[in-house]
Formats: structure tokens, sequence, C-alpha cells
């Protein structure tokens, strides 16, 4: 069973984020996996989960076989030491009443998330060749529906980790898709409003609300970049938080689409420009 609240103790976002070595094994790590996965052994969206969960790749999982030998509670102490004293917690069920998707898009870096609605999710046709994209993804899937897994137990805390890193990655590819729907935008839109994507830091701009671009649709291909209307260049973002999040997740399309649905939000040029002088004169440019 995965649990965010109790997760985020041991793999915040922002931990994360603060380890660049961790963040590296496990997204080397995935990569790997995603290398493994080829078309004839992933999942269809719809066949029967519990089938292809038994088949889930994982030679850690079979190696233990821990599914006719489920890890007992001191096994599990051991392999995650550092939240024994969460161990307790695990397995209460507490009023805790933070989504998934909430906990994740409220963590530090996470601000230019939207939350995507459930409905969204759980449609199939909407996650449409996800499953051959991302690694454990009925884990991941049911991590950000927030479906209790009987199987997370089983799980050593590197797999845990994996899910947990797939189950972002999982958001992301939703969220790119999501935020081109009139509902997405929307949400998108209630953000830009209160400036969440940040403001041109470009003078002539005067501080201009910007909106979130990738520069490549392929994740990890670079980060996400913000995009100002006005003078219509892309920028990094002002938070080394924001800056390590996948441009993929947003897309190339998304400022622009936006900005032709809200066809009264795109401004006007800016009238002047930066002119660069020496003692007093403009420099020539021959
Ligand atoms: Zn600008």
């Amino acid at each position: 069973m995965y649990h965010h609240r109790n997760r985020g103790g041991r793999l915040s976002k922002s931990e994360l984020m603060g380890g660049p070595f961790d963040r590296k094994r496990i997204n080397d790590a995935l990569d790997k996996h995603l290398e493994k996965l080829s078309p004839s052994t992933s999942r269809g969206l719809n066949s029967s989960k519990e089938k292809e969960r038994s088949s889930v790749p994982s030679t850690r999982l079979d190696q233990r076989d821990s599914r006719s030998t489920p890890l007992s509670k001191a096994q599990c102490s051991n392999v995650k030491s550092e939240t024994d004293s969460e161990e307790s917690d695990l397995s209460g069920s507490d009023g805790d009443d933070t989504s998934w998707i909430s906990w994740f898009c409220n963590l530090r870096g996470n601000e230019f998330f939207c939350e995507v609605d459930d409905d969204y999710i759980q449609d199939d046709f909407n996650l449409c060749g996800l499953s051959h994209q991302v690694p454990y993804y009925d884990y991941a899937l049911d991590l950000i529906l927030d479906v209790e897994s009987s199987h997370g137990d089983m799980f050593t805390e590197e797999q845990n980790e994996m899910v947990e890193s797939a189950a972002e990655m999982l958001y992301g590819l939703i969220h790119v898709r999501y935020i081109l729907t009139t509902k997405g935008m929307s949400a998108m839109l209630e953000k830009y409003k209160s400036y969440d994507f940040g403001r041109c830091p470009r003078v002539c701009c005067t501080g201009q609300p910007c909106l979130p671009v990738g520069q490549s649709d392929i994740p990890r291909s670079s980060t996400v970049k913000i995009y100002c209307p006005k003078c219509e260049d892309i920028y990094y973002p002002r938070s080394k938080y924001q800056g390590n999040i996948d441009g993929a997740y947003f897309g190339t399309t998304f400022p622009h689409l936006f900005l032709m649905t809200y066809g009264h939000l795109k401004p006007h040029k800016p009238t002047q420009n930066y002119i660069p002088r020496v003692f007093g004169f403009k420099i020539h440019n021959p």
C-alpha cells in the first residue's frame, strides 16, 4: 500500500530535488525499465489488472517470491529502517483527506502543475498509449488515484521509489494532455491569473505574467521554461525547483493554444525596446 502523506517523510519531491544523486539514480533505473519495456510486454489498458500485476517486470520481486511469503513487519523495518516510526501509520486507516494529486501539486517546485480531474484520469481513452511509456504503470496509476494497493507492502524501498517516480512521470504525461482540454485550460487560467507561472524578467515587459512551456514533447529532453506572451520569448523559471521539472509535462503547444483560446489575454507587443547607449549616444551598427 502506498500512502502519500507518509511517503512525504521519506521521499518528498523536495527531497528528491534536494538530492540530485538520488533522483539521478532513480531516473537511471527508470530509464533502464523504459528500455526493457517493449510493446509485446507492455500491458493493454483494458485487460485484467490482476493478471497484469502478476506479470509486472520485477526480478527482485520474483527472487524473493514475496507473493507466497510476504515481508514480515520486521523485514519491512529492515528494508525501510528510517520509516519505522511511520510503519504503524501505514496500516492505520486515518482520516487523511488530501489526495495524491493535491499533495503532489502542492510540493515545492510543482507550482506549475494544475490538478487533473479524477474523471479525466479514470477515462481509459485519455490515457491511451501511456502504459507503454511508464514502468509500473498500474501501480503508478493506483497511486495517483489513491487506490489502495495491497501489493505495495511487498515492494522494496527501491521499488516503491520507482513506483513513486513512475507516478510523477505518469501524472506529467496525463497533465500535458489535460491542459489542452477545456477543463484543463480553465484550471491553468486560474493559475495564470494568480501569477503561478511567474512573470517575464525582461524590463520592457513590465511584469507580464508568463505561461509554462516545453521545448520538446518528448520526456527527458529538456526542463520546463516560461513563455512570455508579450515579448514572445522563453526564459528559465526563477525557482531552481521548478527548473527541474520536465518540459514535456507542459508541452510545446500549451501556451499558444491557451492564448488562442483566451484571445483577450494576449497582450500587445511591448511599446519600447531597450536601446544601448554610450555617453548618451545610440551605438551605430555598421
Ligand atoms: Zn517578456
